[in-house]
C-alpha cells in the first residue's frame, strides 16, 4: 500500500436495489484527520453510501478500501478501527448508561476503561445519568449515549449518520467540538448530515448527493452559501434541507 493511501477510498461505487440505481459511480477519498461532510435531500443515497463505507453493504460495482484493506465490517482488522454511529438508537433496555459504555469498551478490548468512561460521560453531559436506564433518557440524551459509545473504543475512522438529530443547539455545538477533537487526534470523520451549518463548522470538504450522484465536492466555502440565518448548499434548500 502506498504511504499516502487515504484512510477510506471509494472508487466507482454504484448500488442498485431492485434494478433501481440509488448510488451512481461515487469516488470519495478520506484521509486521516480529515472531516468530509455529506449533504443531500432525503432519499439521495447518503445512508446507503455510509453503510457501504462502513462495510455493512456491498456496492453493486466499484470498490471500497479502508487503509488499503478491502472494506468488510466482519474483518477484525477493520472492526477494531472503524466506529459507526447510526441513525437509530440501539440500546439494551436493562443496561444503564455506564453499562453500555463498559460493554462497548470491553468488547473492543479496552482495559481499565473506568476513568475514560467517566471522562466521556462528563464530556457528553451524561454523568448524572450514568445509572439511568435508556427509558429514562430524553431523545437528545439517547443520541449523546450513541455518540459516547463511539468514544470509549479505539477508532481511526468515525462514520456518523445524522448525529445532530434530536440535539439542541448547545448539544450540536458540543458535537462540533467533538468532531474537531476527533480530527485533531488524527481520526478521519465521514459526517452524513442535514445540517449545513454543522458541516460548515467542522468539515474540510463538503460533498452533495442528489439522486445518487455527487453534484458537488469542494471546500465548505465553495459548496455552501449563506450565513448564520440559513446556510444552504448548492442545489439544496435552506438549512435543514428536509
Ligand atoms: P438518504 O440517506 O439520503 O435519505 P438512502 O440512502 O436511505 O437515502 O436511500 C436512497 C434510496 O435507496 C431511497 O430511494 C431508498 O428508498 C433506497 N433504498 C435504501 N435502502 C434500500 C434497501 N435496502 N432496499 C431497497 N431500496 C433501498
Amino acid at each position: 500500500m502506498p504511504e499516502d493511501a487515504p484512510l477510506l477510498r471509494l472508487t466507482g461505487v454504484s448500488r442498485t436495489y431492485a434494478r433501481r440505481e440509488v448510488l451512481h459511480r461515487i469516488d470519495l477519498d478520506l484521509s486521516a484527520g480529515e472531516c468530509v461532510a455529506l449533504l443531500g435531500h432525503n432519499g439521495s443515497g447518503k445512508s446507503t453510501l455510509l453503510r457501504i463505507a462502513a462495510g455493512r453493504d456491498t456496492p453493486t460495482t466499484g470498490t471500497v478500501t479502508f487503509d488499503g484493506l478491502p472494506m468488510d465490517e466482519n474483518d477484525p482488522r477493520v472492526r477494531a478501527r472503524v466506529a459507526v454511529v447510526g441513525d437509530t438508537a440501539a440500546c439494551y433496555p436493562d443496561l444503564t448508561v455506564r453499562e453500555h459504555l463498559q460493554l462497548v469498551a470491553v468488547a473492543h478490548g479496552v482495559d481499565e476503561a473506568e476513568d475514560w468512561i467517566d471522562h466521556v460521560l462528563a464530556d457528553r453531559l451524561l454523568s448524572e445519568h450514568a445509572r439511568s436506564l435508556p427509558a429514562a433518557l430524553s431523545s437528545g440524551q439517547l443520541q449523546s449515549l450513541l455518540l459516547a459509545t463511539a468514544l470509549v473504543r479505539p477508532r481511526d475512522l468515525l462514520l456518523l449518520d445524522e448525529p445532530e438529530q434530536r440535539l439542541d443547539p448547545d448539544a450540536r455545538r458540543r458535537l462540533a467540538e467533538l468532531i474537531a477533537a476527533e480530527t485533531e487526534g488524527g481520526v478521519g470523520v465521514l459526517l452524513v448530515t442535514h445540517h449545513a451549518e454543522l458541516a460548515r463548522s467542522v468539515a474540510d470538504r463538503v460533498l452533495v448527493l442528489r439522486d445518487g450522484a455527487l453534484i458537488a465536492d469542494g471546500t465548505p466555502d465553495e459548496v455552501l452559501t449563506g450565513g448564520a440565518d440559513g446556510v444552504t448548499w448548492l442545489g439544496g434548500d435552506a438549512e435543514g434541507g428536509r
